[in-house]
């Protein structure tokens, strides 16, 4: 990955040991050196954490795409004492998969560190390429739900108790504010950084960056040497949670501090979701999670079936 850290003048200092200051944090109003970067980061992580209450001897399951973010996680929760293991779904786009599967794979060879590869094709039927051409709807909301099943199942499989992902302060802002936006109220009641297991069916699934934006963690990546995936998805194009977080980055220029305001001031009047809040139901199709008689994935199976012979398949976005 480029150097993307904007060099400081030579008598920039850092505001907490004064030794040279290497990066600038604008909604922080403050400045670092390397090392007490690092331990900002170290910090955000450790304090997410220890909101979700999660035991330090709990395996924890990484969701890890080869990009900054869940490289940036891995690595924090190995330097906070976390025992973890890694999973890698690799969703068949060309070139950008096999990238992506490539950065996990370096980055879990430096650090001894163990990790499973699922394919979609082979646990789904279709990759996103596939996908893409049978159904006529925006592909990151069908990526997204197909994700989010897969990882379910998988870590299920696989015995784990806790799903930690990598979506960052600025994922989880924009999220807020696109449902904000669309008057969703159903979902942000939803939104929380931590869900608890639903038991026998669903692990509980955390989200320990999200203290931390998204240019912090490029900036980390680069002081902590790790190599992810650079490129952004190819599909990616026209994403509407892209527009929205564009948005989001405008104010932030303007106004530093916006995102953590926004997205904390929401926090502070939600409490973690208790599992015996979680309503969830069995999809009468494959039996999984659902919040309605058919789960999403169901739906999205159906459209390709009736789509196999080569028709796309209209469809409503979620
Ligand atoms: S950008 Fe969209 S298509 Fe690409 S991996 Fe993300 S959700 Fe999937
Ligand atoms: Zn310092
Ligand atoms: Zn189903």
């Amino acid at each position: 990955m480029e150097n993307v850290i904007p060099k400081l003048p030579e008598e920039a200092k850092c505001k907490k040991c004064r030794a040279r200051g290497v990066i600038r944090l604008p909604s922080h109003n403050t400045i670092f050196c390397r090392e007490c970067f690092i331990a900002f980061c170290e910090n955000g992580v450790a304090r997410a954490m220890k909101k979700f209450d999660i035991p330090k001897g709990t395996e924890l399951l990484v969701a890890v795409s080869g990009g900054k973010d869940s490289l940036a996680l891995w690595d924090l929760l190995n330097r906070l004492g976390y025992a973890t293991r890694g999973i890698h779904l690799d969703l068949g786009i060309e070139v950008f998969s096999e990238a992506s599967c490539d950065a996990v794979s370096d980055f879990a060879a430096l650090r001894g560190l163990s990790w499973t590869r699922y394919s979609l094709k082979e646990n789904f039927g279709w990759n996103i390429e596939e996908i893409r051409f049978r159904i006529r709807r925006a592909i990151c909301s069908i990526c997204g739900t197909i994700k989010r099943q897969m990882l379910n199942r998988l870590a299920m499989k696989e015995g784990c108790e806790f799903l930690v992902s990598g979506h960052n302060l600025d994922d989880e802002a924009g999220r807020l504010l696109g449902n904000t936006l669309r008057h969703r109220t159903q979902y942000i009641e939803k939104q929380y950084p931590f869900l608890p297991a639903v038991p026998g069916m669903m692990p509980a699934k955390a989200k320990p960056l999200y203290r931390l934006e998204s240019h912090e963690l490029r900036a980390y990546c680069c002081f902590a040497s790790i190599r992810p995936h650079g490129e952004r998805c190819p599909l990616s194009r026209g994403a509407t949670s892209h527009i929205v977080k564009d948005a989001l980055d405008v104010l932030e220029q303007k106004m530093p501090g916006t995102k953590r305001d926004f997205y904390f001031t929401y926090l502070k009047n939600r409490q973690a979701p208790r599992s015996e809040e979680r309503e969830i139901a069995i999809c009468k199709t494959c039996g999984e999670p659902a919040y309605m008689e058919t789960c999403s994935v169901c739906t999205i199976r159906a459209q390709l079936l009736a789509g196999r012979d080569g028709g796309r398949v209209e469809g409503e976005d979620a």
